[in-house]
């Protein structure tokens, strides 16, 4: 007899999916074309493969400032440089504090300790993820010197609350926009990256647009910008003829063949959130109506992945479970998104930095020493817990390919253990 079309796949029953999904990890999921490939081959044989010499780097800052509508853009080597880029150029005193969130990829915390500055941890929204304005506002201190605010998967995050609230108390906002390009932050369609003072985006291979690697920092302020782009090449100021070094500043150079690549990809990027959020409309429409599950708010959404928000109370089984009984059924999916908050992980919570001076994380006054611990923030650790489901996405994702997750998710939900 064969198996009931309803029996799980984790309970030996036939998976949904047998094909492989496309994957931003290849060309499968990622649009990458005769364009890119011949902009290198001009760099290569150009000769000039050096920004410094070149001026493809320029051209994509202008190009991506123009897209955003602000003044400056500065290239970098990384998502997690142009967050170091834009840490460095507002210039914290040593054990000033940067409130951010736990629920984030490394690259949103590391910079700030490069920094010497110290990171203290707001909660999330438990419907989002995103940083919970009133939980930042409660741990503002005299020491605070900023905000790094993340758009979660490209959700946005409450940023013109949150400039509000920078503006109140002379702190800078920063906004990391590393999955969230094209992010509407309101109606009004205010892009995320042009509501804080700066604006930080990454070109790391799963992101929107890619050069495998790579950064871009935006910002409309002309000295946050100068201090952005000399903190990326060794604070030598080109501009005039001087060979000499203002600040302490590092060699965080886009080279030319990436930028090459990048520059055609922003020609693509609209059409890749395009294609992300038109999919992503028709798995909303069914995780919508399944009980105790809930899909983002899609309004200036663009999916970078896309997340499941549950309730457990209702579900009775975790984000965990669904994933594994997903993975069964052929569909990628990945409980909790990251396995703990940025605040315990080693470099954190162990202070494990510089040598075994635990610097700059034990140099502020007693009384200012933050405690990394567990309970410090319980939206964020229950979300990682097992009440974020991701799914991966990517803009070559087909109706038919939905409709497999969709019905996958559908039946490992109708199929879950208690039920
Ligand atoms: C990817 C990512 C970063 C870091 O970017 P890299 O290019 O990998 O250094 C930072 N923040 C968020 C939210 C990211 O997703």
């Amino acid at each position: 007899m064969p198996a009931s079309p309803d029996l799980l796949a984790l309970d030996g029953g036939t998976p949904v999916r047998r094909e492989p999904f496309p994957t931003v990890s290849d060309s499968s999921g990622r649009r990458i074309g005769a364009e890119e490939e011949a902009a290198v081959l001009d760099v290569l044989r150009s000769g000039r493969l050096n920004s410094t010499v070149g001026q493809v780097t320029r051209g994509l800052e202008q190009d991506f400032a123009a897209r955003y509508g602000v003044p400056h853009a500065v290239a970098s080597s990384s998502g997690t440089s142009a967050i170091h880029l834009a840490v460095a150029a507002l210039d914290p005193e040593p054990g000033d504090e940067i409130i951010t969130t736990g629920l984030s990829d490394a690259g949103t915390v590391l910079p700030i300790l490069a920094q010497n500055a110290v990171p203290v941890f707001a909660d999330v929204d438990p419907a989002s993820g995103n940083l919970d304005v009133a939980s930042v506002r409660d741990r503002i201190t005299p020491r605070t010197r900023a905000i790094i605010a993340v758009h979660l998967f490209g959700q946005p995050a409450p940023v013109a609350e949150l400039r509000e609230l920078a503006d109140s108390h002379g702190l800078v906002l920063i906004e990391d926009c590393a999955q969230a390009y094209l992010t509407a932050t309101s109606p009004d369609g205010a892009l995320a990256g042009t509501v804080g003072h700066l604006g930080c985006f990454s070109l790391q291979q799963s992101k929107h647009i890619t050069a495998g690697d790579g950064g871009l920092t935006i910002t409309a302020d002309d000295q946050l910008a100068r201090r952005a782009r000399l903190f990326a090449d060794k604070a030598w100021p080109r501009d005039t003829d001087e060979r000499t070094h203002l600040f302490l500043g590092l060699n965080y150079r886009m080279s030319e063949l990436e930028a090459a690549v990048a520059r055609v990809q922003l020609t693509r990027l609209d059409a890749v959130v395009e294609d992300r959020r038109r999919t992503a409309k028709l798995l909303t429409d069914v995780v919508s109506g399944l009980d105790g599950l809930g899909a983002a708010g899609d309004d200036g959404t663009v999916y970078w992945q896309f997340p499941i928000f549950l309730d457990t109370d209702v579900t009775g089984v975790d984000a965990h479970w669904y994933a594994e009984a997903l993975r069964a059924e052929g569909i990628p999916a990945v409980g909790g998104y990251i396995q703990r908050p940025l605040y315990l992980t080693p470099v954190v919570a162990e202070h494990v930095t510089y040598g075994t001076s635990g610097y700059p994380l034990t140099c502020p006054p007693a009384d200012a020493l933050q405690s990394y611990a567990p309970g410090l923030c319980p939206h964020t650790e229950a979300l990682i817990g097992g009440r974020l489901l991701v799914v991966p996405w990517n803009e070559n994702y087909s109706s038919q390919d939905v409709t497999d997750i969709a019905t996958a998710i559908e039946k490992v939900h109708r199929g879950r253990p208690g039920r």
